[in-house]
């Protein structure tokens, strides 16, 4: 890479903002453009440099880094769309395209393949770790593209994470996002309908979370994000199931985990279904919500009763008692 690059910043969003801040303040010289004028103010008013166009961004930059919504809108704006002069295009021979979007892993290969076709460099790093590790520089960065490439964006993109990983080959780190996410997904699944059949069962959330946490159920869904309020006091269900990992990501992960099983040939049973509820839960209300809300969703649809006929309520041992049938929570709201 050459001394003092620009890195154009293309996708100032929820993410790309705070990370474009970090990576100002870290020193970089950043050129950044949003096709939404308030993302572009809003990162403009936090110290981040911005460009008329992105076009104009990419032309005088080393590195093109996109954080953009999907992977339509990476492969539109490098190839150029609406007449408009693509990225791929405006950029010197030999740019390094980086994109950070979470996009499907044939999209991935297909923009490596149209950046290295136009003479440039490409490497895919989706992230995890939400708005709140993107603005504590805390992301975890899962990479994909040839090993010298991704040794010349290490740099940045530990300025912007705590953690990076290189996967494998182009693609390789879409890859590794949604089989993780895939996981994620049926995990949170597997131990709210857990709970809820605890409740069934007049098993307290504290008495379940005291086993299974230091059992074989043990996982990031049950010790970390748990789904019920009270045994782990940091987890959105304390919150009323403020994001977190909003219900709407988890849909689109899982919606690519989805089309990657499908295109692949693998036997699965869980993943898609995995992703039928969570596309079922953003739609009706959950989009915003952490996605562990989904046990709302499972306890309402079982009717909120436990084998004795009583509706369980947050109470007895710090978890959940339970009260007489007129306390039911018939207005749906989480606990
Ligand atoms: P966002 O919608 O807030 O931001 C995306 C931005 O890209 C928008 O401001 C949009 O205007 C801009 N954009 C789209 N096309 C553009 C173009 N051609 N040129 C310039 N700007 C363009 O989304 P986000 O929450 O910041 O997420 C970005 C990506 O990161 C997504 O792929 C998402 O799946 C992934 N991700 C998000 C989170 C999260 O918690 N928000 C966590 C992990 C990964």
């Amino acid at each position: 890479m050459p001394e003092n690059y620009t890195i154009a910043f293309l996708g100032l969003g929820h993410m790309g903002g705070p990370m474009a801040v970090n990576l100002v303040r870290a020193g970089y010289t950043v050129a950044g453009f949003d096709v939404v004028p308030a993302a572009l103010d809003a990162a403009r008013a936090s110290g981040v440099p911005v460009a008329a166009s992105a076009a104009e961004a990419a032309s005088g930059a080393a590195v093109v880094l996109t954080m953009f919504p999907s992977g339509r809108h990476v492969l539109d704006a490098y190839r150029g769309s609406d007449g408009g002069p693509g990225l791929l295009a405006a950029a010197a021979p030999g740019t390094m395209f980086l994109d950070c979007s979470t996009i499907n892993v044939d999209e991935a290969r297909e923009a490596a393949r149209l950046a290295i076709d136009a003479g440039h460099r490409s490497v895919d790093a989706p992230v995890s770790g939400g708005v709140v590790g993107a603005e504590a520089g805390t992301l975890t960065f899962m990479a994909g593209g040839d090993p010298e490439d991704f040794e010349a964006v290490r740099p940045l993109l530990e300025v912007m994470g705590k953690r990076v990983v290189h996967c494998g080959a182009h693609g390789a780190g879409q890859a590794a996002k949604i089989c993780n996410n895939l996981i994620l997904g049926a995990s949170m699944i597997a131990v709210s309908e857990a709970f809820v059949l605890g409740e069934k069962l007049g098993l307290s959330h504290q008495a379940l979370f005291d086993v299974a946490s230091a059992a074989s159920g043990q996982c990031w869904a049950l010790t970390t994000n748990c789904p019920v309020p009270g045994p782990v006091p940091t987890s959105p269900a304390n919150r009323d199931y403020q994001p977190g990992f909003a219900g709407a990501l988890m849909a689109k992960d899982l919606k690519l985990a989805l089309n990657a099983l499908q295109s692949t040939g693998v036997a699965a049973r869980v993943g898609p279904l995995a992703a039928e509820i969570y596309d079922t839960f953003a739609a009706e209300g959950g989009a915003g919500r952490d996605f562990s809300g989904i046990i709302t969703d499972i306890r309402d649809k079982s009717g909120a009763r436990d084998g004795a006929g009583n509706v369980p309520v947050p109470g007895r041992d710090g978890a959940r008692g339970t009260a007489s049938t007129h306390a039911a929570q018939d207005d749906g709201s989480p606990e």
